[in-house]
């Protein structure tokens, strides 16, 4: 993709991000939920499933876009992060993975490990483009003893402090507190001490414990995943979450997936963004024939989006969606394009042929064709100002 930005004329005029409250003009079928969703009003699970069979698309885009204008105006955030994938071995073989490797076990090669070494240089990189965010998950490795996830998190605090270190999802936690048969509780506090600052939102899969059996047996319950995000929000351990969908669920597992999250954002308010994942079918034993249609990923966050009126961002992940559908979700709902992530191997690994890393200047295009208005935040979602002194000569707004 060319680096050359081309300033959009509608993006200039974005420059003042506050936009009008007033509700959209929509088709009949839709007004009675943007009726109850401008007199704050919640969405019922009866209401979410309606809207997944509405016919006008575009008007459930302009309802899904109208609500999250509502919370951040024209701004659309995005990060300077690199993604970390320590290591593809793992204990457990989830049908819809297509990253995993069993170490000594498997017929297929393309399984690695990195030592410490090797993941403070891969920060390195990060840190060295001006990067605030090092997204950090792995499988769950049959030999790594507790010590080396806190010492990776103190190494790397130690050689980089500014870097948000966004690391293990649910199940690695499960993993790393049963190499110390710790609670849940003490793990997530060690790893703070470590230098942890919040979670990844990988894992929920589908909250569907009959459903979980088939597509990643062995995983935590959804009860234990809920319970694994509580615990981190109630030590001061923000977190995202995700729901991969496009598989064998229903719609009516992915409605009540998000009414469970949309309790626990109640309860907590620890949740900073969700992220529709959708599945990948290379490479991996679940078999459907074919990912998410553009439509339905699009359908998906707009319900996402007014369905989860607690979460504070949606989130626009380019790398599973794709450029040109990643631009299109920030017209129904997204707030977030994620971030410039350099070597993303998940999704790559299962067949995605979005590119690897994206430059600053190629997100601030995408987000201002849109009519958008690009703002850098760090992990925790605070607006981040740059110095003119070169990448690392950066503050962050508190
Ligand atoms: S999804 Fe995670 S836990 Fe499941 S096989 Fe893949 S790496 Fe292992």
């Amino acid at each position: 993709m060319s680096t050359v930005v081309l300033q959009a004329p509608w993006a200039r005029a974005a420059a003042d991000v506050s936009e009008p409250a007033q509700p959209p003009v929509v088709s009949a079928e839709l007004a009675p939920y943007r009726d109850k969703l401008a007199e704050g009003r919640r969405l019922t699970r009866e209401d979410g499933l309606a809207l997944f069979g509405v016919r006008d698309l575009l008007g459930l885009g302009r309802l899904a876009q109208w609500f999250a204008r509502r919370k951040h105006g024209r701004t659309v955030y995005y990060v300077n992060n690199g993604h970390i994938n320590y290591s593809n071995y793992c204990t457990l073989s989830c049908a819809f993975c297509s990253f995993y490797r069993r170490k000594g076990k498997d017929r297929r090669d393309g399984g690695y490990e990195m030592n410490l070494e090797q993941v403070f240089d891969e920060a390195g990189k990060i840190y060295a483009r001006g990067g605030t965010e090092a997204h950090v998950v792995g499988g769950l490795h049959p030999d790594f003893p507790f010590e080396y996830y806190t010492e990776m998190l103190r190494g790397i605090r130690a050689r980089y402090p500014k870097l948000g270190l966004k690391c293990f999802t649910a199940i690695e936690v499960y993993h790393i507190a049963g190499l110390k048969k710790l609670s849940v509780g003490e793990t997530l506090q060690a790893l703070k001490e470590a230098g942890l600052d919040s979670l990844p939102g990988g894992g929920a899969e589908i909250l569907d414990d009959r459903l979980r059996d088939v597509i990643c047996k062995g995983k935590e319950t959804s009860a234990e995943w809920l319970d694994l995000h509580r615990t981190a929000h109630r030590l001061g351990l923000p977190s995202n979450a995700t729901l991969l969908h496009g598989h064998y669920e229903t719609l009516e597992q992915r409605i009540d997936h998000l009414l469970q999250l949309r309790a626990l954002q109640d309860e907590t308010g620890g949740f900073l963004a969700f992220i529709p994942l959708s599945y990948h079918p290379e490479h991996n034993s679940l078999k459907v024939e074919h990912g998410p249609t553009g439509m339905q990923e699009l359908r998906m966050y707009a319900v996402s989006r007014l369905l989860l009126d607690n979460f504070p961002h949606v989130k626009s992940y380019w790398i599973m969606l794709g450029l040109a559908t990643a631009q299109l979700a920030l017209g129904y709902g997204a707030s977030d394009m994620d971030g410039t992530v350099l070597q993303e191997k998940i999704y790559h690994m299962a067949g995605a042929s979005t590119p690897q890393a994206l430059s600053v200047d190629e997100l601030h295009h995408l987000i201002e064709e849109t009519g958008g208005v690009p703002v850098e935040r760090n992990h925790l979602y605070r607006r981040i100002r740059r110095g003119s002194g070169g990448p690392l000569d950066w503050d962050i707004e508190a």
